[in-house]
């Protein structure tokens, strides 16, 4: 039975069942910030299980029954795969749901149908196992009254194995919870470890935990840790957990799933491109290979990208640590991306984005390994020679491993495998230490950033605890009244900043945005009876308050005193460059497909600047049609509106959140809409809807005019565009109209007239220099001709012409050669004009052994010059002409 058979039998099953089939959910959590990647079935599925009304997009009315196959990752599993039979990083987990409907006595009794019917898996009932929690006498009778499972086959576990979380009674989470029941499969006596007697025992490679029952009926209470308290939850529900992959090792009857029909491929890639069969110790390397390239690939078509921290710092472990074991078996370029393809093949029926997004996947993974293996080669070098001087048993200093990583990019936990093999541990702590040493050291050597905050962190604390979060009156105003709360200078906190000196200023309320959000802090001044400071620019410490960097050019600035707070006019170009960002986000999904992701951005005063996941290059209609879509909406003058509302509605309603941005509970929403019947000149509409803190214009008329001055590539998948709007833009554009006009006037045309006239330059350019090369070979043949016939002269048994011309370039120098050559019937030609030097000799005498290379380097020698060149033909520079063709005879004489 194939992997995708299975998967679908499953999912038929408990259709059949009355359940709704679901799409898989993307890998990457939608509102749980807390999660990096999905780990199980019921991750996406989670809100329904608290009690949100099961209503999914696409179909009528409740569904308390639902299945899914759902792709999961599991990083804590990362040291597992490779060494057990049963992990992965990247796996498929099977999933049915009861949400407050049906509960046990149906859970195991499906369970068992589908396990053992042969209709469906078929699998021999006499080597399945279960397990219950072990005061969980309800299930327990359930498998043994109504399913009829043996007693000896049945056993009790603690909380540890068999509680949903492992050990949350006595150690929390609070929330809801329950105890589990799991079916294992004894593969029989050949797998696993000697010392493997049952379900948990030894390996469990043997005793294989195939699917896992979670019954969650209660919710938890109490001090963590410590006793929880139990209480049942008014509505009890069903989550499931079969492990697609484990099932079809045991039905394709394979060793483990690395021999199934989803692996088996890439096993073989590997083998045959390292030239390393899959077998022996060195096969732990193709199934890290094979794993890790799955997760990757998942990843990344669900918009992940490499980066140093949270999410894109875990595909960027997996990939090196891929890419080393690659490395082990001897594969020393890139060649990762060679195995996406596969994966996409394999996946993709399934899981489309992965096909989807090949192109764009490809190449960034392409490139991110072939960036790694540059250092990863210096680095093995330097552990090695580390672990040289070390023996088993040994301690790796942490602040060599912390080298490693910050030298050479080695996560520590390659570090640690490394050490492992030689059975040397890492000092883990000293690891840190250096780690967070250097975060210090980042943070002093900056002067004004988000350290100094937490140098001043006490003071900050106790003005935030004062007076709250600085009030933000910027979306309104430019000018404000506020009081000065705390003035700082680094670390140290004053009354009073006297004319000439600097610091940090903190008020109860200002119009001034601090930086956040890819816009940045405003400027302007502060101003009070008798003194004024200068604004240069404003940040936020992570308690909401602005601190405006100021520098006092008159008068005293004392805390207490009352200032009114000016920002420069320029911010109202910042709103017009954010909300066009906005705008321009949406015509980007407009333009070139909903995938489209927004990957950064940057919000000034002068410009605005936005990344975005794209796989290829924009065409310059894409361009234009961009362009034109953000200025039709700006013509249009549609409103701009933001409110602020819970997280969760503001999801629920669409708003467009950034990747692995934390936000607070409350956020705000900035909406533009318009559609063609209000506006009727557009062609499509516009909804953009995003969480956003910064500074937009009212309408989008105030914006004016938008351009766009650039369009890159920043790394593979991601490109950016560069633009201008209002007068910037008008500036920019009548600068590029004015650079032609003077091009066209210089030229002696019109603007109209410039692309004919520079096409017509360009075919008079081609026309003489044509002509001028017959002229030059004229001329030389005159040259050659005027003074009768060129003399054939002989030396050490070589016939040779030798002449030297004026004004010919080497083109033309190596023609007259090839003439004369085949005018003269000689063995060899030696011309030369204006220091280039050109040896042309003849088939016959280069199978007499005369090689023109040899000729020049021997005149170089004797007369300066340098050259060199094949047999037949070789060619010079730097030479006396004159001098080297006096230096012929003595050279050839002597060859
Ligand atoms: P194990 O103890 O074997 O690691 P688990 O208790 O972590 O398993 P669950 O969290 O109950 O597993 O997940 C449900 C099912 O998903 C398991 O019964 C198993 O079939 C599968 N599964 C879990 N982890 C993995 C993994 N890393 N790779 C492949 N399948 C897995
Ligand atoms: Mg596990």
């Amino acid at each position: 039975m194939t992997t995708a058979e299975i998967r679908e039998k499953y999912l038929r099953f408990f259709e059949e069942k009355g359940h709704l089939r679901l799409p898989p959910f993307s890998l990457i959590p939608e509102d749980d910030p807390t999660l990096l990647f999905i780990v199980a079935g019921m991750a996406p599925l989670k809100p329904y299980f608290m009690g949100a009304k099961p209503v999914f997009p696409g179909h009528e009315g409740e569904h308390r029954r639902v299945v899914t196959c759902q792709k999961c990752l599991r990083v804590g599993d990362i040291e597992n795969v490779g060494r057990t039979a049963r992990h992965n990083t990247f796996f498929e987990m099977l999933g049915n749901f009861s949400f407050g409907d049906y509960f046990k006595k149906e859970a195991i009794a499906w369970a068992w149908e589908f396990v053992t019917d042969p209709k469906w898996l078929g699998l021999d009932p006499d080597r399945l196992y279960v397990t219950v929690y072990k005061d969980d006498d309800e299930a327990y009778a359930i498998w043994r009254d109504v399913v009829g499972v043996p007693e000896e086959r049945i056993s009790r576990w603690d909380e540890d194995e068999n509680f949903w979380p492992a050990g949350a009674i006595s150690e929390g989470p609070n929330g809801p919870c329950g105890p589990c029941s799991e079916i294992f499969y004894d593969r029989g006596p050949g797998f696993g470890s000697p010392d493997e007697t049952g379900p948990n025992t030894g390996s469990g490679d043997r005793f294989v935990e195939i699917w896992n029952l979670v019954f969650t009926q209660f919710n938890r209470s109490g001090p963590i840790p410590g006793e929880g308290v139990l209480e049942p939850l008014p509505q009890k529900n069903i989550d499931t957990g079969m492990g697609l992959y484990r099932v079809a090792a045991i039905l394709q009857d394979v060793e483990d799933f690395y021999a199934t029909d989803t692996f088996k491929p890439l096993i073989d890639l590997v083998a045959e491109r390292s030239g390393v069969p899959y077998k022996g110790a060195l096969s732990v390397s193709h199934r890290v290979i094979a794993d890790h390239v799955r997760a990757v690939v998942a990843a990344l078509s669900d918009g992940a990208t490499f980066s140093n921290t949270g999410r894109g710092y875990v595909i960027r472990r997996l990939l090196r640590r891929a890419v080393r074991h690659g490395y082990l078996l001897g594969i020393k370029e890139p060649f990762l991306h060679e195995l996406a393809p596969v994966v996409a093949e394999l996946l993709g029926d399934y899981y489309p984005e992965m096909k989807e997004q090949l192109a764009s996947v490809q190449p960034a993974i392409r490139a991110e390994e072939a960036r790694f293996l540059e250092t990863l080669e210096q680095g093995i070098r330097r552990l090695e020679s580390l672990l040289a001087g070390l023996k088993e048993g040994d301690v790796l200093p942490g602040e060599e491993a912390f080298r490693l990583h910050d030298t050479y990019g080695f996560p520590l936990d390659l570090t640690e495998e490394i050490a492992a093999e030689r059975g040397v541990k890492v000092d883990r702590e000293g690891f840190e230490r250096a780690m967070r040493e250097q975060v210090e050291r980042a943070r002093a050597a900056s002067a004004f950033s988000g350290d100094v905050f937490a140098a001043a962190a006490p003071a900050l604390e106790r003005v935030f605890e004062d007076h709250g979060a600085t009030e933000f009156t910027g979306y309104e105003r430019l000018e404000d009244e506020g009081k000065v709360l705390l003035i700082l200078q680094g670390e140290a906190e004053l009354d009073r900043l006297e004319a000439g000196q600097g610091g940090q200023v903190v008020l109860d309320r200002t119009p001034f945005y601090a930086e956040g959000g890819g816009q940045v802090g405003d400027s302007g001044y502060l101003e009070w009876p008798g003194g004024r400071a200068r604004v240069v620019t404003t940040k936020k410490s992570k308690q909401g308050l602005h601190l405006h960097e100021v520098e006092v050019e008159e008068g005293a600035l004392a805390v207490g005193a009352a200032v009114r707070a000016v920002v420069d006019p320029e911010r109202r170009c910042t709103e017009k460059n954010h909300t066009a960002t906005h705008l321009l986000h949406a015509a980007l999904r407009a333009v070139l497909g909903p995938q489209v992701r927004q990957a950064g951005s940057l919000v000034a005063p002068d410009r605005l600047r936005f990344d975005f996941t794209h796989a290829a290059a924009l065409s310059p209609e894409e361009v234009r049609k961009v362009e034109l879509l953000v200025n039709r909406w700006v013509q249009a003058d549609f409103p701009v509106s933001w409110t602020f509302m819970p997280l969760e509605e503001a999801k629920k309603a669409g708003a467009m959140a950034l990747f692995g941005e934390k936000y607070a509970d409350t956020v705000r929403v900035v909406k533009v809409e318009g559609s063609p019947d209000t506006a009727g000149i557009l062609e499509a509409e516009v909804r953009s809807m995003e969480l956003c803190g910064g500074c937009h214009v009212r309408r989008t008329g105030e914006i004016g005019y938008f351009v766009i001055t650039a369009e890159e590539a920043v790394s593979a998948g991601v490109r950016r565009i560069e633009a201008l709007t209002g007068e910037a833009a008008v500036r920019y554009a009548r600068d590029l109209l004015d650079r032609d006009a003077a091009l066209a006037r210089a030229l002696g045309t019109s603007l109209e007239g410039l692309p004919q006239r520079i096409e017509k330059l360009q075919q008079e350019l081609k026309q003489l220099r044509r002509e001028n090369e017959k002229l030059a070979a004229d001329l030389a043949r005159a040259q050659l001709g005027g003074g009768g016939a060129p003399a054939v002269r002989e030396a050490g048994g070589w016939r040779y012409v030798a002449a030297a011309f004026a004004g010919l370039d080497v083109p033309s120098l190596r023609q007259v050669a090839d003439e004369i050559l085949e005018r003269y019937g000689v063995d060899l030609v030696v011309v030369g004009a204006g220091g280039a030097l050109i040896v042309k000799v003849s088939p016959d005498a280069v199978q007499r052994g005369l090689a023109a290379g040899q000729v020049i380097r021997a005149l170089a020698e004797r007369t300066g010059g340098r050259g060199g060149g094949k047999p037949h033909l070789a060619q010079g520079g730097g030479f006396d002409v004159e001098k080297a063709l006096a230096a012929l005879d003595e050279v050839l004489a002597g060859l």
